[in-house]
């Protein structure tokens, strides 16, 4: 498996032709820790997150994941490093059954025993997935999209599990599912970093939060803390 290690980032940017997305954020997530980042629509999370995995060009004075430096490596080559990407919108492939989904996820194995036992695991882990592993994931509810969604990314075995708004367009029930979810991997010592509009879901799936606006962070804290914070009260929390 991979080591477990460190996300640093530290005066990252990301700018689209004359659109400055992301404007000199800096955050980390510690080993085995769940961390969060939260911010309304266009405020850049969803740049910062492909910003990390080098799926925009961007700009940084540190981007490390352990020893490594991140600015070196392609996309591809990050996935390999232990971080599992659950991108904004899930991107199931719906013409294929559930479990070549999942088979797509372990790209950089082998379907051998391993692979195998991978798949059982998440099984366990989502039993609606092993019902329905020869269903097309199109046939699948926007839930279940979103659990095969994450045991996709599950598949190549991550440390580190980042997350982009796994609630949007889910009901509340399915909601506390992710929610449910991200807990358990994370008490299994899984890394977590989580972009989300839904700042409750936030504050409870994490003990750590930055709260972006305009391509800054603009607020950092405890998600005890932050919870409690007038400002994040009554912007994100609407009290
Ligand atoms: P969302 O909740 O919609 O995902 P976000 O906080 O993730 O929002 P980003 O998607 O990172 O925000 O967008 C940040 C800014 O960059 C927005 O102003 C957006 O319009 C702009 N932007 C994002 N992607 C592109 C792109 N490919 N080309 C040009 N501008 C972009």
């Amino acid at each position: 498996g991979h080591n477990p290690a460190k996300l640093v980032a530290e005066g990252l940017y990301v700018n689209y032709g004359g659109v400055a997305a992301v404007q000199g954020v800096s955050f980390s997530v510690d080993i085995g820790q769940a961390v969060g980042i939260i911010g309304a629509n266009g405020a850049g999370k969803t740049s910062t997150l492909k910003a990390v995995l080098g799926l925009v060009p961007r700009r940084a004075e540190r981007l490390e994941y352990g020893e490594v430096d991140l600015k070196r490596i392609p996309a591809r080559k990050v996935v390999r490093e232990g971080i599992g990407y659950v991108p904004e919108g899930r991107h199931v492939f719906g013409g294929l059954s559930v479990e070549k989904n999942l088979l797509l996820g372990a790209y950089i194995q082998r379907w051998n025993a391993e692979t195998k036992a991978q798949v059982t695991e998440i099984y366990e882990m989502f039993p609606v997935l092993g019902e329905m592993r020869t269903r097309l994931a199109g046939a699948l509810s926007g839930g279940q999209q979103q659990m095969l969604a994450i045991g996709r990314a599950l598949m190549s075995k991550p440390r580190l599990l980042v997350l982009d708004e796994p609630s949007m367009g889910l009901s509340p029930k399915l909601v506390d599912e992710v929610l449910a979810v991200v807990q358990r991997l994370n008490r299994a010592d899984m890394g977590i970093l989580l972009v989300e509009q839904n700042a409750k879901l936030t504050f409870e799936a994490t003990t750590y939060c930055y709260v972006m606006e305009n391509g800054r962070i603009e607020i950092e804290g405890s998600a005890a803390e932050l919870r409690t914070d007038p400002r994040v009260r009554k912007i994100y929390l609407g009290i």
